[in-house]
């Protein structure tokens, strides 16, 4: 099994990627995909007068402040417009896929975290009401009951919290904790870059390879968003996942050239 996670952000080419994967899956390869829609929701935020608003954490991570409204902006998008595009390209290409978010079945779980800490003017100011959290369970039967039965599964954020409630989870730690219960050969975290650059955003600075045991001496490559996703290969490449590909979703045929070993390869 591979699982493809494809971002949200201003540049990715979904047909190309839905064309590729229909090709992979009829060909027999079995596969999740998960997505992101960050970018949409920034747009949308903006044109209902709620614009996002992010917090930097002490330690250097950026994360969206999730409010009621921003969740319920985040599901119409992630869950409405970018889902269902999503599965109606595959359903045009003769793939039988079935759109789910994190909340349904719980597919992703994990607890509920209410406060952030966030660095504003050098100072740390605890924001409450936020609706976030990371991922720490997942229900794997209901997606091998659906690959079972020939359908692909097309996953997004939110997940479920323990008490039933919607939260924001980041969409390449939520694949990443898929791949390890899954047991999944390879994960794909597919963006709007080549793979992890060394010098941010000279695309001639691709990192090719890491050794799976030094992933996380990257981070220092990675500026914000980014840094997600090289944590996300590292718990991949700690909890048995063989390989994490950084790969390019702007073109071409993005999941056969990561797997082709294009982009950087974690392993
Ligand atoms: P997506 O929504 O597609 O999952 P993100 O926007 O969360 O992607 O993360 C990818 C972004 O991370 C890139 O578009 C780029 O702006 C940024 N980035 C920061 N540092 C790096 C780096 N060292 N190499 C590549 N991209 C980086």
């Amino acid at each position: 099994t591979i699982i493809v996670k494809v971002g949200g952000s201003a540049g990715i080419d979904y047909d190309a990627v839905c064309a590729d994967i229909a090709q992979l899956w009829k060909a027999g390869q079995r596969l999740v995909l998960v997505h992101g829609g960050s970018g949409e929701t920034n747009r949308v935020a903006e044109a209902l007068g709620h614009p996002p608003k992010f917090v930097t954490s002490p330690s250097g991570y950026t994360s969206r402040f999730t409010d009621r409204e921003t969740l319920e902006i985040f599901e119409m998008v992630y869950c409405g417009k970018i889902n269902k595009g999503i599965v109606e390209r595959l359903q045009k290409l003769g793939v039988n896929a079935v759109g789910l978010s994190g909340l349904d079945g719980r597919i992703f779980e994990g607890r509920h975290k209410d406060s952030v800490r966030s660095v504003e003017n050098g100072k740390v100011k605890v924001l409450r009401g936020d609706h976030t959290g990371t991922v720490e369970q997942v229900n794997v039967g209901l997606i091998e009951l659906l690959l079972g039965a020939g359908y692909l599964p097309v996953l997004t954020p939110p997940a479920a919290s323990y008490e039933g409630v919607a939260i924001n989870v980041d969409g390449d730690r939520a694949a990443a904790a898929l791949a390890v219960a899954m047991k999944a050969d390879a994960l794909l975290l597919l963006s709007n870059v080549p793979g992890l650059l060394r010098n941010f955003p000279d695309e001639s600075s691709l990192i090719a390879s890491i050794p799976a045991a030094d992933v996380e001496s990257y981070l220092e490559f990675a500026q914000d968003r980014m840094k997600k996703k090289v944590l996300g290969a590292a718990e991949a490449v700690s909890g048995g996942v063989q390989r994490v590909i950084f790969g390019d979703a702007r073109a071409g045929q993005p999941v056969s050239a990561a797997l082709a070993g294009a982009g950087t390869v974690v392993s």
